[in-house]
């Protein structure tokens, strides 16, 4: 059903649920990160197109859940403007320690880098979900050196990211109830466990989509277009346009990790496509 919500922009009321938008930054992406694609759509992203950094705080009441941590330090070299929330900020301990569960979509370093800092874990109160499949992947010490050469260094650093909080862990297989409305959905492509939270109070909904779609510049005109970060392309893009079709006929409200907005939209149908319209 149509969501009516309590508050628009980045902070939205839902039942009992409050849910605010924490940006960590952007990322600028070169454009040929994108396959797929007409002449016209590489222009639209050349040099290069600028990813936001979303992260989310769900609160309940009685539980404080964050979805995904963010890069921390770990991108910074790359790509400056990221970690902006600087959870390691000593500051910030109270508020890291109220933390009761992190939802991590998947363990790409742009999402789980703020989870820890030299070695030790930022939110030491907190249950940390994942789906089963997505952690097995990438702590499988054989991917680091099966895993295309390219890609070798990204896996150095997840593991050494994923080793801080392995006692903290509730792996989950597929759609998972967490309680209080919140589920997780299966929303694999992106990585192999990659996950959405869908959160649902008072016959109302509203989607957690993470890297489900990571341009928001070709991707909701486009779903087909696929990204260099994709472990497997095809079921990235059968899973995109399997949200997208869901998102605009039930008309969810919906944020996603690398839109260029923090605010939450609505998906409209648009030529053979979709456009994003803001709450
Ligand atoms: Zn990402």
């Amino acid at each position: 059903m149509p969501g009516t919500l309590e508050k628009s922009g980045t902070r939205l009321a839902l039942g009992d649920l409050t849910l605010t938008a924490l940006s960590d930054g952007y990322l600028d992406i070169p454009a040929a990160y994108f396959s797929n694609v007409t002449p016209t759509e590489q222009q639209a992203v050349s040099p290069s197109t600028r990813f936001g950094a979303n992260t989310w705080l769900i609160e309940t009441g009685t539980r404080k859940i964050l979805v995904d941590a963010g890069s921390g330090d770990c991108l910074k070299e790359r790509f400056p403007a990221s970690g902006a929330l600087t959870w390691q900020a000593p500051e910030k301990a109270t508020e890291r320690a109220a933390v009761t569960d992190i939802v991590i979509t998947h363990m790409h370093a742009d999402h789980i880098g703020g989870l820890s800092v030299n070695g030790n874990s930022l939110f030491p109160n907190a249950v940390i979900h994942l789906q089963a499949t997505e952690w097995d992947f990438w702590t499988d010490e054989a991917l680091l050196t099966t895993a295309p050469e390219d890609k070798r260094p990204m896996v150095g650093l997840i593991q050494a990211l994923a080793k801080p909080i392995g006692n903290q862990l509730r792996l989950h297989r597929g759609d998972t109830d967490l309680g209080n409305g919140i589920t997780l959905i299966s929303a694999p492509g992106h990585t192999p466990g990659h996950q959405a939270v869908h959160l649902s109070a008072d016959s109302r909904e509203m989607i957690l989509l993470a890297d489900v779609v990571v341009s928001d510049a070709l991707q909701f005109a486009n779903p087909e277009v696929r990204y260099a970060l994709d472990s497997d392309p095809v079921l990235a893009v059968e899973t995109r346009k399997t949200l997208f079709d869901r998102l605009s006929a039930d008309r969810i409200p919906f944020a996603a990790t690398h839109l260029s907005t923090e605010r939450f939209g609505y998906l409209d149908t648009r030529g053979n496509g979709f456009a994003f319209v803001e709450v």
